[in-house]
């Protein structure tokens, strides 16, 4: 397949005017100016014509399963009350319904541009059969918790991972979400990271999300420490941040995400640059919480791979009296609303490159270069070259169409792609 577009954003360098990708077996063999890669293309060429063609986004942290309770919960007043009010909203909630849900957010993701996605699943039954059915690369991140089950950590790792090395994996992999400091037992945080590197799969977890959290580890105080007080031994509180704790139980490697960091604390920042962990922000989440300043400028100073992403809907305000729906361009959107000193360039890297890295996948998602899996978005553009990147960040709504490794699984209503031509 041959693809001619008037700009092509393969995000390792600049926009290019009149470019063009070559892609046979689901990768990339070359992409550049049409000239040129045309030249050593085979096949019949597809004009699109007036477009951005940009690789698909890695949505680096994602609750596919929450999307039916979009816009359902307010705003809360404290973070803990949030979570009391999303575990009462899908108490009653049947597996087909999680099934239903976490396809919708997938539909959205495909729709919208995006082509990887690292997913925190909390109902295993129903994996195999939503993660046959959609094309997304989906990176399955099994979610463990020890709170309310109070059961052996060793018990609880040895069922996830038997759950997880059964599952056929056709695109995408597996791995590991304990799900936060407060709410797994220490002991897990350590078998998990243990488990994970010896598969050589990517863990998640949420780290310094809200300051309720923060106040329990450092201070031993706040409403979570007081709802967590009857649930649990409080006595990993006092004894420094939620990092340093997650830190302290060999927790962070190179092939954590830590999704949010909103609240690091004295070296933090330098614990999380020497072991190589990746932060997710996920910037309308971080808005619909009015969490603390998300400390953007020092991690990048410190060289932390920083990604993207969505988080799940259920933390996602209205927009109007429209209900939100999953869209990387969203995030772009409430990101860039506030002062992040980047240029466009670093802001696409972070939905693309760096989620890409994070993931352990760099050079194969994230960019349309070379040997990259062939996964790209077409939305529709006849501005200059400069303002390119600007346009493919405020794009609203669905992509003209998505490729997954090289195959269309989007097209708009209405969109036709091209005929092939000779070339
Ligand atoms: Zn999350």
């Amino acid at each position: 397949m041959l693809l001619r577009a008037r700009t092509l954003l393969s995000v390792r360098a600049g926009p290019i005017d009149d470019g063009a990708v070559w892609i046979e077996d689901g990768c990339i063999q070359a992409a550049g100016h049409w000239p040129d890669v045309g030249r050593i293309a085979h096949g019949p060429a597809v004009d699109l014509g007036e477009v951005i063609v940009h690789p698909g986004w890695v949505n680096a942290h994602c609750h596919l399963d929450l999307t039916e309770l979009a816009g359902q919960l307010a705003p809360p007043k404290s973070f803990s009350g949030w979570i009391k009010s999303l575990l009462t909203a899908k108490s009653d909630w049947s597996f087909s319904e999680f099934a239903l849900s976490w396809l919708k957010g997938a539909e959205q993701l495909v729709r919208s541009g995006t082509t990887t996605v690292a997913n925190i699943e909390s109902v295993p039954e129903m994996l195999a059969d939503v993660r046959a059915c959609t094309p997304l690369r989906v990176w399955s991140l099994l979610e463990l918790t020890g709170v309310r089950r109070q059961r052996d950590p060793a018990q609880l790792l040895q069922a996830a991972l038997e759950i997880l090395d059964r599952l056929p994996i056709r695109r995408g992999g597996v791995g590991l979400s304990p799900h936060a400091p407060y709410s797994t037992p220490p002991a897990l945080l350590g078998l998990a990271a243990e488990a994970a590197r010896q598969r050589h799969w990517p863990i998640t977890t949420h780290i310094a999300e809200s300051t309720e959290e923060f106040e329990m580890f450092v201070r031993r105080t706040g409403p979570m420490y007081d709802w967590l007080a009857a649930q649990r031994s409080m006595d990993d509180c006092g004894l420094g941040s939620p990092l340093a704790h997650c830190s302290r139980h060999g927790l962070l490697s190179p092939s954590l995400l830590i999704a949010h960091a909103n609240l690091l604390w004295r070296n933090d920042v330098e614990i999380l640059a020497r072991s190589g962990a990746s932060v997710v922000h996920c910037p309308q989440s971080h808005d619909y919480f009015r969490h603390p300043r998300f400390p953007l400028p020092e991690l990048i100073a410190a060289g932390i791979n920083v990604c993207l992403g969505t988080d799940s809907l259920a933390s996602t305000r209205k927009l109007g009296r429209r209900r939100p729906t999953l869209s990387m361009t969203d995030e772009f959107r409430s990101f860039n609303s506030h002062n992040t000193g980047l240029s466009p360039a670093e802001t696409l890297t972070l939905a693309t490159r760096n989620g890409a890295r994070a993931l352990g996948v760099a050079g194969s998602a994230g960019e349309l270069s070379p040997g990259a899996w062939a996964d790209l978005a077409v939305i529709p553009y006849s501005g200059p070259l400069a303002a390119a990147e600007e346009a493919t960040m405020d794009h609203h709504g669905d992509v003209l169409a998505t490729l997954i490794d090289g195959r269309w699984e989007w097209q708009a209503p209405g969109y036709d792609l091209p005929r092939p031509i000779g070339h």
